[in-house]
C-alpha cells in the first residue's frame, strides 16, 4: 500500500496505534513469504460475519475495477486475508442453531456462505475473468483473496481481543447475542422456567445446551404429551417454539432437529399458550409463522375474538390503516378467520392458543413441589397511548394459567466480550457502541449484525448491515498503513502454542459429512444428525 496522502491527526494517531500494535505482538514465531496487504479478522461465523467477509471482498474488487482504490491510496492492494474465528467447531451461527428445523429452505443460505471458504481459487478465476473483460487501466490489479475458517476458537478465552487487534489490520466483531432478556419477575428462577433461547439451542443441537434435556424432561413430566407450556412473547421465536412443541415426531422426524430433543417431545405437548401483554396489531410475528400455526395437523389453533376486539383500539385501527400496514392487515384477517373457526372448532388432540393483552406478573410454584413451576399469573391489560406508541396498562383483573414449563421469549441480548473495555459496550441495550459499524474507540475495531444493532431482523437484514460496516472499513482504508501485522500466521502460531484444537474448513467438511452419514440418520429425509458434543467433533480434526 502506498503512503498516506491525507496528513492529519487521524493518520498520525492511527500510525502511532499501528506501531504500538506491532510492538505489542510477541507471538510471531515464523513470518510468511509475502504478507497480505490487508489482514482482517472476523469474530463469529454467523450471517453477519459471513456477509461482512463477502461484501468486503466484493467492495474492494469493485473499487479496484473502477480504479477507485487509488483514491483510497490502496492501489498496491494485492492480497487480502480474511480469517473468520468461531467459538464452535461448526460455522453459521443461528442458521444452524436458531432457525427452526422444519424450515430447511431458510438454511439453504449455508450453501452461499460455504462458497466463501471453498471458493478461494474459483473466485480468483472469476475475478480474473471480470478483469480481463474490463477495459484495462493502469491501476487495475487482481486482488488475491483468502478467506479461512478457524473454528473452536473462542475470542476472549483462547485469544484475547487485544491480541487479535494486535495481529490484524481490522477486527470485526460479529459474535451475535449470547444471552437473553429476563422478565425480572418473582418465581423466574423456579425449575421449569427457561428462556426460549435455551429451548431453541437445545432442540437445534447446540453443544453448550445439550445438558438442558434433563431439565426440560423433568419440567414436562413423565408424560410430556399431557403437559401445559406457556410461551411468553409474541415474536417469531415464540411461534417457532410453540410449533415445535405442538408438532412432535410426526412433523419433525425428517428434519435436522436433534434426536435428544425428539426423544422428549416426540408426541408433542398437549397445550401451548403463547401470550403477550399487547394486542395482535402490535405482535412482532410474521404471517408465514402464524399461518403455520393455523395449519398444524394434530393441533387446534385457538384465538379469542374478544381479545382481538379489545386490542383494536382507535390507535390500533390507525396502525392497521397506516402506511406499510399491509402485513398487519393480513395478520388481522388471518387471526379473525381463525377466531371465527375456533367457536365451531374441530377438536384435535393438541392445542396452540394465542393470547393477547395478558401481562405475566408472577411465576407461581407448584402446590406439591415448591421448587417447580405450577402456573403463570397474568394481569389483563388494555392498550393506552398514541398510534405506534401504545402501551399495555394493567387493569387489575388477574388470570392464572397452569404451566409445567414456561419459555420466556422476549429477546436475545449481546454480551460484553471478556477483556473488552467497558466503554465500548452498552450493557443496557446489549450492543457494542458503534456508528455505522465503526466501534467507538480509536482502534481497528468494527461490529456487524446482531451485536451491532441488537437482535432484530431476518438473515437478509444482515446484508445491508454488513454493507454498512464494510463502507466504514473501506472509508478507513486510507488510514491503514502498510500491513506490518502478522495476521493469520501470527494467529495460527499463537493458537498452536496454546494447544487449541483448531477446526479449519477441511476439518469442518469432515464433520459435515459425518453428520450426514446415513448410518447416523433416524429417517430417510433427515438432512443430518448433528453432533451435540464438541469432543466428538474434534475427532474429525
Ligand atoms: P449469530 O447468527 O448469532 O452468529 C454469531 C456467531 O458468533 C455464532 O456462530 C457464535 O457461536 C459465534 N460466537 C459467539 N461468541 C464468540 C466468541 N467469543 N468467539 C468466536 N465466536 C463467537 N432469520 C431468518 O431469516 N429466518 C428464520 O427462520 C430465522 N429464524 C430464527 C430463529 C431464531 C430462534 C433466532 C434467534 C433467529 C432467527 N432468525 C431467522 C434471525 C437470524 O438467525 C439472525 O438475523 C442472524 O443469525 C444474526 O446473525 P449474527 O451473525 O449477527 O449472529
Amino acid at each position: 500500500m502506498s503512503s498516506f496522502v491525507r496528513i492529519g491527526s487521524t493518520i498520525l494517531r492511527h500510525a502511532r496505534y499501528l506501531n504500538q500494535r506491532s510492538s505489542r505482538c510477541t507471538y510471531h514465531t515464523s513470518s510468511p513469504l509475502s504478507k497480505p496487504d490487508l489482514s482482517v479478522a472476523i469474530v463469529g461465523s454467523g450471517p453477519s460475519g459471513c456477509y461482512t467477509a463477502k461484501y468486503l471482498i466484493l467492495t474492494l474488487e469493485q473499487l479496484q475495477q473502477k480504479g477507485q482504490l487509488t483514491n483510497a491510496n490502496m492501489d498496491d492492494l494485492k492480497n487480502v486475508n480474511i480469517d473468520i474465528l468461531e467459538k464452535l467447531p461448526t460455522p453459521f451461527g443461528l442458521v444452524r442453531s436458531g432457525v427452526a428445523p422444519d424450515h430447511p429452505e431458510v438454511k439453504n443460505v449455508e450453501n452461499d456462505f460455504s462458497l466463501l471458504f471453498q471458493g478461494n481459487h474459483e473466485n480468483q478465476k472469476q475475478s480474473a475473468t471480470v478483469t480481463q473483460t474490463h477495459t484495462k487501466s493502469k491501476t487495475e490489479k487482481l486482488i488475491q483473496k483468502s478467506i479461512v475458517f478457524r473454528g473452536n476458537v473462542a475470542v476472549g478465552k483462547d485469544i484475547s481481543l487485544e491480541e487479535l487487534q494486535s495481529l490484524y489490520d481490522v477486527v470485526v466483531l460479529a459474535y451475535g447475542c449470547e444471552s437473553n432478556r429476563k422478565l425480572g419477575l418473582e418465581g423466574e428462577s423456579l425449575d421449569g422456567v427457561f428462556s426460549a433461547r435455551e429451548f431453541v439451542a437445545w432442540y437445534n443441537g447446540h453443544p453448550e445446551f445439550a445438558h438442558m434435556g434433563s431439565y426440560f424432561k423433568q419440567a414436562l413430566g413423565n408424560n410430556p404429551s399431557q403437559a401445559n407450556v406457556v410461551v411468553i412473547g409474541q415474536g417469531n421465536v415464540a411461534l417457532d417454539c410453540a410449533r415445535i412443541l405442538a408438532k412432535g415426531s410426526q412433523g419433525l422426524m425428517s428434519t435436522d432437529i436433534a434426536s435428544h430433543a425428539l426423544e422428549i417431545i416426540q408426541d408433542g405437548v398437549e397445550k401451548t399458550t403463547v401470550l403477550g401483554r399487547r394486542g395482535h396489531v402490535q405482535g412482532a410475528f410474521t404471517i408465514k409463522e402464524l399461518r403455520e400455526l393455523t395449519k398444524l395437523q394434530d393441533a387446534s389453533f385457538i384465538v379469542d375474538e374478544a381479545e382481538l376486539d379489545a386490542g383494536t383500539t382507535t390507535a390500533s385501527l390507525e396502525e392497521l390503516n397506516g402506511p406499510g400496514s399491509r402485513p398487519k392487515i393480513r395478520i388481522d384477517k388471518l387471526l379473525r378467520k381463525a377466531a371465527a373457526k375456533t367457536s365451531s372448532e374441530d377438536e384435535k388432540s393438541k392445542q396452540v392458543r394465542l393470547r393477547f393483552l395478558l401481562n405475566p406478573v408472577q411465576f407461581i410454584p407448584d402446590s406439591a413441589v415448591k421448587s417447580r413451576l405450577g402456573s403463570v399469573l397474568c394481569e389483563r391489560t388494555r392498550l393506552e397511548g398514541e398510534l405506534g406508541n401504545q402501551v399495555a396498562v394493567g387493569t387489575g383483573e388477574m388470570e392464572e394459567i397452569t404451566a409445567n414449563m414456561a419459555l420466556v421469549s422476549i429477546g436475545y441480548k449481546g454480551l460484553q466480550l471478556p477483556g473488552m473495555n467497558d466503554a465500548l459496550f452498552d450493557e443496557k441495550t446489549g450492543v457494542v457502541r458503534n456508528t455505522n459499524g465503526k466501534v467507538h474507540s480509536k482502534s481497528n475495531l468494527y461490529a456487524s449484525g446482531w451485536l451491532k444493532r441488537g437482535p432484530s431482523g431476518i438473515i437478509g437484514t444482515n446484508i445491508s448491515d454488513a454493507k454498512d460496516t464494510v463502507s466504514s472499513i473501506v472509508n478507513d482504508l486510507r488510514d491503514i498503513a502498510e500491513s506490518k501485522v502478522d495476521g493469520r500466521v501470527g494467529l495460527d502460531s499463537l493458537l498452536s502454542e496454546r494447544n487449541i484444537q483448531v477446526i479449519d474448513w477441511e476439518s469442518y467438511q469432515r464433520i459435515d459429512a459425518a453428520e450426514k452419514d446415513t448410518s447416523r440418520l433416524r429417517s430417510d429425509g433427515q438432512p443430518r444428525e448433528k453432533f451435540t458434543n464438541v469432543d466428538e467433533m474434534l475427532n474429525y480434526k
